[in-house]
């Protein structure tokens, strides 16, 4: 089931049985000269809607949010076409996103992410949910839950095999893979020159675009193929739709 294409009503019946709601989020930035700029959000996104997909066949109802598209991505600001939340308004979204699904009764929140450069701050942002009732002694409803798309089950064995070399840690041949399954019409074909990106560490915009010059930290994205994105998606989905219902079963000590 998804959010944004139900009602009201809808939403209080779902509710009746399941509280749990996986919200994809991710990033819209540069992914080098192969990788969409939505690359971060639609890996999130492709998965959910596959599981959701998958759920409403057996007819248990998965709840997908709409996509939080845009991250923490202010290292990619020197490549045309970033958009980035800092840190600060990043955390008072993902509250906001939070405690308004909380209010109708939403208390499982699970965030589906598709960018490392978000974890960090969703990290920080639920602590500082959790911190509105730490301090005042109030019971917090709510279980939120961070999962990045390739630390599903499976997803880093499969991609470590898929591709052994070259993998890298930024417009990697897996995200991008990925995308291209779910819109092959966007495949590109780039001669990349290095074709291994180099490695390094993560500081402003204008380092990164000195450090990695097309944007590619120390991946081979044109080894990313429509079919390797298809089984690095229906791994994924297994592994999102075991994780959400463990999650989903977990209680709070009474
Ligand atoms: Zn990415």
């Amino acid at each position: 089931m998804r959010l944004a294409y139900s009602t009201w009503p809808e939403i209080t019946a779902f509710l009746v049985d399941s509280k749990t709601v996986v919200i994809p989020i991710g990033s819209n930035e540069q992914h080098g000269p192969m990788g969409l700029l939505g690359t971060d959000w639609m890996c999130p996104e492709i998965i959910a809607l596959a599981a959701e997909k998958i759920a409403s066949e057996k007819n248990t109802a998965l709840m997908i949010a709409p996509t939080f598209n845009i991250g923490m991505a202010q290292h990619h600001l020197g490549f045309a076409g970033t958009i980035s939340l800092r840190p600060s308004t990043f955390m008072a979204a993902i509250e906001d996103w939070v405690l308004s699904l909380a209010r109708h009764g939403f208390d499982h929140i699970y965030f589906l992410n598709g960018h490392g450069g978000n974890v960090a701050t969703i990290e920080a942002s639920f602590s500082q949910i959790y911190a509105r009732y730490s301090y005042t002694g109030e019971t917090c409803p709510l279980m939120l839950k961070l999962k990045n798309w390739w630390d599903l089950p499976g997803v880093a064995t499969l991609c470590n095999k898929l591709f052994p070399v070259g993998h890298g840690m930024h417009a990697t041949p897996s995200e991008i893979a990925v995308t291209y399954a779910a819109y092959p019409e966007q495949v590109r074909h780039v001669d990349l020159i290095p074709k291994i990106a180099p490695s390094g560490p993560i500081l402003d915009a204008l380092d990164y675009r000195a450090r990695f010059p097309d944007g590619r930290i120390g991946a081979d994205s044109s080894l990313a193929t429509i079919e390797l994105g298809q089984e690095i998606i229906a791994m994924s989905v297994q592994g999102l739709l075991a994780d959400v219902q463990e999650f989903s079963a977990q209680v709070k000590p009474a």
